[in-house]
């Protein structure tokens, strides 16, 4: 029985924006400490301080974000919820729950009944959501 191994994984969007606005933060927190390097190389150590705090903060910030947004797809892609299908006997009603299989529709004809041997035919298709989806992140739609 061949698995539904080519199904897509779920399309997780991260928004341009959000990414537009790390890189800007990540390039501006940069600049403030080789501006904070070349301070303290001219003896303005309180305004090193400051810029080697303000980059560092920077570069935190974007660090986390990137970090969440990683963990937050590695989570949906591994809790993605199997397709199953649903054989009903439309004679004696017979019913029998598979994995989803590529080829799949709702009123195909496919194996036939045990009891009866009528064909079966699929009658639903349908996602098993286990969980609800947990409060969503900003930074995905
Ligand atoms: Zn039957």
């Amino acid at each position: 029985m061949s698995q539904a191994s080519s199904e897509p994984s779920p399309a997780v969007k991260i928004s341009s924006f959000v990414l537009i606005a790390i890189i800007v933060t990540l390039v501006v927190a940069i600049m403030a400490l080789a501006n904070a390097i070349q301070a303290y190389f001219n003896g303005n150590l309180e305004v090193a301080t400051v810029l080697l705090i303000i980059g560092f903060i920077g570069v935190g910030a974007c660090t986390y974000v990137l970090f969440q947004m990683r963990q937050r797809i590695i989570r949906l892609r591994i809790e993605a919820p199997p397709i199953t299908t649903t054989i009903e006997c439309r004679k004696c009603g017979f019913k029998t729950v598979r994995a989803f299989q590529r080829g799949d529709y709702i009123f195909k004809e496919v194996d036939i009944c045990q009891k009866c041997n009528e064909k079966m035919l699929i009658t639903a298709i349908y996602r098993e959501v286990r969980e609800k989806v947990k409060a969503s992140s900003p930074f995905l739609r």
